[in-house]
């Protein structure tokens, strides 16, 4: 019996595990893939207190699983399929087997969202990717489509430059959801160029991405815009498939807590991205995690107490 199973090894999740193993509870953290989430797989980031010229996202949630290993947390490298959770003592069920705690920590993160369009998921893994720090170094002097207009976008299209001679950013509104530092690192990239006001209607090709076909908002015309690769960063949604319906959700299925990182279900808290909140970042997830991680402490310390 544990005294606390986290759900996620990102930020969150790593956070929680050091806090919670380092106050004396018996942790294991589990992951499906490898630790460290969604910051693993960013290039480098120049937002996390600590280090003035920026972090390879990799080797910052290396860190953090050192950090976790070494204060005594466990870790399980496989997938949760579905959590019990309205007894006092909690089931995580994962691909393998089924694992008791006393509470639980939600830190499962958050996915990218999908475009829903003709092709995306056929091309997907030949020239559609969610993902420029695993893919990017695939497309060595060939043309990119880039689409959204957030942070993602803009940071990931100004990475691809590295490798790419063209870059197109598309994005369907004319302005930009991002920080102006972001938007003036794109705009001063001499190889990246700006479709606004464009929607991509399809991606095609015969074996792989050959074109993206784009509508003009406004002149409502069609046109066919030749690239090798097609990168997505329209936002993400929640990793909450494994939940059921448990927890009260906003409207766009993110986990609702109070300031205390609790859910609805007495002994779960959530962290990160899974939850709502106004900045989903590596700086928030590890201040959720920090916060669960002590809380589930003065949570168990009246655990005898709780029917
Ligand atoms: C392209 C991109 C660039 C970014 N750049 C920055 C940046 O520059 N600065 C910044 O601060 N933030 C950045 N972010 C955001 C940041 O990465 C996230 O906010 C942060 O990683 C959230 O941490 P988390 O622990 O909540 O979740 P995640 O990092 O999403 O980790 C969740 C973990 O849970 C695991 N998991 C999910 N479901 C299951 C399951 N059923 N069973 C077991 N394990 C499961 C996942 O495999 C994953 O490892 C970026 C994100 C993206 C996508």
């Amino acid at each position: 019996m544990y005294d606390v199973i986290i759900v996620g090894g990102g930020p969150g999740g790593l956070t929680a595990a050091i806090y919670a193993a380092r106050g004396g509870l018996k942790t294991a953290v589990i992951e499906s893939m490898v630790p460290g989430g969604q910051a693993a797989l960013t290039e480098s980031i120049e937002n996390y207190p600590g280090f003035p010229d920026g972090i390879s996202g990799f080797e910052l949630a290396n860190n953090f699983y050192k950090q976790a290993l070494n204060q005594g947390a466990e870790f399980i490298f496989e997938n949760v399929s579905e959590l019990k959770l309205t007894d006092k003592v909690k089931t995580i069920v994962t691909d393998k087997q089924s694992i008791e705690a006393r509470s639980v920590i939600i830190a499962a993160g958050s996915k990218p969202r999908f475009l829903g369009i003709e092709g995306e998921k056929t091309f997907h893994g030949r020239g559609v990717s969610y993902c420029a720090t695993c893919d990017g170094a695939f497309y060595k002097g060939k043309r990119l489509a880039v689409i959204g207009g957030g942070n993602a976008a803009l940071e990931e299209a100004v990475y691809l430059t590295k490798f790419a001679t063209e870059v197109f950013i598309i994005h369907r509104r004319q302005g930009f959801r991002a920080s102006q530092i972001a938007i003036e690192h794109a705009q001063s990239n001499p190889k990246i160029s700006f479709m606004l006001n464009y929607t991509v209607e399809e991606i095609s090709g015969k074996d792989k991405v050959e074109k993206v076909v784009l509508k003009n908002k406004e002149s409502k015309e069609i046109e066919d815009l030749k690239v090798d690769g097609v990168f997505i960063y329209i936002g993400t949604e929640p990793n909450t498939k494994f939940v059921a319906d448990y927890f009260n959700t906003d409207e766009k299925g993110y986990i609702i807590t109070d300031e205390f990182l609790r859910t609805s279900i007495e002994g779960v808290y959530a962290v990160g991205d899974i939850r709502t909140t106004p900045l989903r970042q590596v700086a928030t997830a590890v201040g959720d995690g920090a916060i669960a991680g002590v809380q589930i402490e003065k949570y168990l310390a009246a655990y005898e107490r709780i029917k």
